[in-house]
């Protein structure tokens, strides 16, 4: 039977490398973004049946409109799209910037997630998968942007708790540094690059692929008795105890 999955964010960096590999497996996988140009470039590129859907995951109605052109049942769910909405610039100027700005990143990365599932839900069949792609910066204090992620990483037991009835599975994957994606938006210095290696065990960048991977197994039926979990695909800079 051909597996149906869903990747938010699927038109570059890990979203399509997630992509990518899920339809490499024979998948049928919608990919969504809100740039129409993007996601259709990559549903060509990718080998294999990808649909490329326009939504902005923080919108109700959006998600709404995305939920009817999807097939009646989903097997994997990846909520993947986000991004640091608060990089680089000054210190907000005042407390109506600081609030904008909590905002973008607690919208862009835990409720597009809170709400793409709740948009689905009824979809998602028995002994499905869902896979929440959070941060290591959940783990370092990084801000309006780590407090996303960690709250992602709590609302993920909610979740978990909530589907485990019905033999899904919800797990984060929480990247550490991964080069290769437009997440930087052009603005990592050498400097930068060379010290998040550091950082590693390992001595290197992650790429997109070692984060599919990690998405692959997870959503795999040898892992259908694994739920609730986060699991650091970050080179070995956050250690679990
Ligand atoms: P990219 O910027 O390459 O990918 C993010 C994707 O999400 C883009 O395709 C973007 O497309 C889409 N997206 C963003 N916001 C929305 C939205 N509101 N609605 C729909 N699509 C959206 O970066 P990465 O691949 O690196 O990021 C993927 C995930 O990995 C993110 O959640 C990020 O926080 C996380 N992550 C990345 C790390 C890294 O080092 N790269 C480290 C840790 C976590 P469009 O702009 O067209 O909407």
């Amino acid at each position: 039977m051909i597996r149906t999955t869903l990747v938010t964010g699927g038109g570059s960096g890990i979203g399509k490398a997630v992509a990518t590999l899920f339809a490499a497996d024979g998948d049928h996988v919608f990919i969504t973004g809100r740039r129409k140009d993007l996601l259709e470039a990559a549903a060509e590129e990718i080998a294999g049946t990808v649909t490329a859907i326009v939504c902005d995951h923080t919108d109700p109605d959006q998600l709404i409109a995305l939920a009817a052109e999807l097939p009646p049942t989903l097997d994997v769910l990846v909520n993947n799209a986000g991004g640091n909405r608060d990089m680089e610039g000054p210190p907000p100027a005042g407390l109506h910037e600081l609030a904008a700005r909590w905002r973008a990143n607690l919208e862009a990365n835990l409720l597009a997630a809170v709400l793409t599932t709740a948009a689905v839900d009824d979809r998602l069949a028995e002994g499905s998968a869902v896979v929440n792609i959070g941060s290591f910066a959940a783990d370092r204090g990084a801000g309006s942007y780590g407090a996303a992620k960690a709250g992602m990483n709590t609302w993920n037991i909610f979740l978990a708790k909530q589907l485990g009835p019905r033999g899904i599975t919800c797990n984060v994957v929480a990247p550490g540094y991964i080069d290769e994606t437009e997440f930087f938006h052009g603005r990592k210095t050498p400097e930068f690059h060379a010290e998040r290696v550091t950082e590693t065990l390992v001595q290197r960048a992650g790429k997109p692929a070692d984060i599919a991977e990690a998405v692959r197994f997870l959503a795999s039926p040898a892992a259908r008795h694994i739920t609730c979990q986060v699991l650091r695909v970050d080179g070995g800079v956050i250690h679990s105890r």
